[in-house]
C-alpha cells in the first residue's frame, strides 16, 4: 500500500449563511449554520485516504471538542492519528466563514494550535516519515516547521511535495529542496514573479521555479488541468472540464490524489492525470473533505490502442 505522510493544518469551518454580510458594527440574522472539518492539511490527508492511500497525519489540535472531533474524523477514514498532538494551551484552529445570498464570503481564521506545530513534533514523527514513500506539506504551519520537515524528509530519501498555499513568497533555497511543487495560478505568480494568464505564462512561471532547483513543477490551472515541467515531461495535462458547483478544496483533493499516485510509483504525467480526475469530481460536489472522491469513483481510463 502506498504510504503517505501529510504534515499540516486542521481546522473546523463554521459557516453561517445570511442574506447579506454584516458591515463593521452590524449584526445580521443568519439562516443556515454548518460546521465542517477543514484546514488544508486535513483536507489533503482525507482526500489521500479516500483514494486508498495509507496516510499518517502530523498536526496539532487543542484540548477541546473540536480537536477531539477532528481526530475522530481522521480515524474514521483510516488515517494514522498517532502524531496528531494536543496543545494544552491553544484552542483548535477555527475558520469563521460568512456567506451571503450571492455566494460572496468573508472569512476569518484563528489558527490556534496549528501555529504551535513545531520542529519537535516533526522530530517525534521521524519514524513514521521514514516508513513512508511520499511526504506532502502546505504553508498553514509555521515556516520553520515546514522547512525542517522538508529537509529531514529529503534526507531520508522521501519524495517531498509542497503545495505552496496559502500564497506566500519563499526563499529559493526552500524550493530547491523539493521534489514537486504544486502552485495554483496565483501562487505561481507570487513565487515566480511571472503572471499566469495563459498556458505560455504557466510555462514561463514553471521554468522560473524549475530553475530554482525543484525537480517537478505541477501548476494547477482550474478547468484547464495542470501544466507539468520536469526533466521527464513538459506540457499541459488537460482535464475533462466539469460543471463546478463548489470549488472549495479542489486544490486539496488534487494534491491528496497526486500524493497517492506518486506513492504508487506512477510517472509524473500519469499521476497528474489521476489528480486531475479527482479534482474534477470534487468541484461537482459541495464541501471540502466531503467532495473528495473515493477510489472506486475513479476508474482507470480505457487505454485506446
Ligand atoms: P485551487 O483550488 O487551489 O485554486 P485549481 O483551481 O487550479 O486550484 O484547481 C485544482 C485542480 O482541480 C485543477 O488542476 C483540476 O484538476 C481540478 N479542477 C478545478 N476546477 C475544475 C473544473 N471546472 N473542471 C475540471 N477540473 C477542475
Amino acid at each position: 500500500m502506498s504510504k503517505i505522510v501529510v504534515i499540516g493544518s486542521s481546522n473546523t469551518d463554521i459557516v453561517i449563511k445570511s442574506r447579506s454580510l454584516p458591515k463593521p458594527g452590524e449584526t445580521v440574522l443568519g439562516e443556515d449554520y454548518l460546521m465542517n472539518p477543514g484546514g488544508k492539511g486535513a483536507n489533503q490527508a482525507v482526500a489521500a485516504a479516500k483514494l486508498g492511500g495509507s496516510v499518517a497525519f502530523i498536526a496539532k489540535v487543542g484540548d477541546d471538542d473540536f480537536g477531539r472531533g477532528a481526530r475522530q474524523n481522521f480515524a474514521r477514514f483510516g488515517i494514522d492519528v498517532s502524531h496528531i498532538s494536543i496543545d494544552p494551551d491553544k484552542p483548535s484552529g477555527v475558520a469563521a466563514i460568512m456567506v451571503d445570498d450571492a455566494g460572496e464570503n468573508s472569512i476569518s481564521v484563528a489558527p490556534g494550535a496549528n501555529n504551535a506545530l513545531g520542529v519537535s513534533e516533526v522530530k517525534d514523527a521521524l519514524p513514521v516519515i521514514e516508513a513512508a514513500n511520499v511526504v506532502l506539506l502546505q504553508l498553514e504551519s509555521p515556516l520553520e516547521t515546514v522547512e525542517f520537515a522538508i529537509r529531514s524528509s529529503r534526507g531520508l530519501g522521501k519524495t517531498v511535495i509542497l503545495n505552496p498555499a496559502p500564497a506566500c513568497a519563499l526563499p529559493g533555497e526552500f524550493i530547491a529542496q523539493l521534489d514537486v511543487i504544486t502552485p495554483n495560478e496565483t501562487e505561481a505568480e507570487i513565487l515566480s514573479g511571472i503572471p499566469v494568464k495563459s498556458i505560455e505564462g504557466a510555462r514561463k512561471a514553471a521554468e522560473v521555479l524549475k530553475a530554482m532547483g525543484v525537480r517537478a513543477v505541477v501548476l494547477t490551472l482550474g478547468a484547464r488541468g495542470a501544466f507539468v515541467l520536469s526533466d521527464a515531461f513538459d506540457g499541459l495535462i488537460p482535464v475533462e472540464p466539469a460543471d463546478a458547483i463548489d470549488t472549495t478544496a479542489a486544490g486539496d483533493t488534487f494534491n491528496g490524489a497526486l500524493a497517492v499516485a506518486l506513492a504508487e510509483g506512477r510517472a509524473i504525467e500519469h499521476a497528474v492525470a489521476f489528480a486531475n480526475r479527482a479534482g474534477a469530481i470534487s468541484v461537482t460536489r459541495m464541501g471540502a473533505q466531503a467532495s473528495a472522491p473515493f477510489r472506486e469513483e475513479l476508474p482507470e481510463p480505457e487505454i485506446k490502442i
